[in-house]
């Protein structure tokens, strides 16, 4: 049974953050699923058309096919980017905003982010941090 706390294709195109995955995570995924939007609903398009007698069937075979790429880069494309901010993170020991992304390495251990203006604490990053790989 998949854990019901990772996020998977399905998440990513429901395009609501779940409470769980860290904001700076989820930003990063933003192009992704335009993206995605973009060409499943181009090749939704395209199949109606086909449909009704328009199209080409080379076209239409290539179309399901990229179909199934798209699919199969929606679930890649998050994992290369989460292993990206994972390196960022434990590299920064969990000092890094849950918000943004940024590096918090060297300053005090209650603040606001510089980049963002989020306020964080050291406990509250490694709790959000810990809890979020410990969900997959
Ligand atoms: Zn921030």
């Amino acid at each position: 049974m998949p854990d019901r706390r990772s996020i998977g294709v399905g998440t990513l195109l429901r395009g609501r953050r779940p409470e769980h995955v860290p904001r700076a995570f989820w930003h990063r995924l933003t192009p992704l699923r335009y993206a995605a939007y973009f060409y499943l609903l181009g090749w939704a398009g395209y199949g109606v058309f086909y449909v009704f007698g328009q199209g080409n069937k080379i076209i239409a075979l290539l179309c399901f096919l990229l179909w199934g790429a798209m699919i199969w880069l929606c679930g890649y494309v998050p994992q290369r980017i989460d292993r990206r901010l994972h390196r960022g993170v434990e590299a920064s020991g969990y000092r890094t905003c849950v918000n943004c992304g940024y590096s918090l390495r060297g300053l005090p251990d209650a603040h606001r982010c510089p980049e963002c203006g989020v306020e964080y604490s050291v406990a509250g990053l490694e709790a959000a941090w810990k809890n979020w790989y410990a969900s997959k």
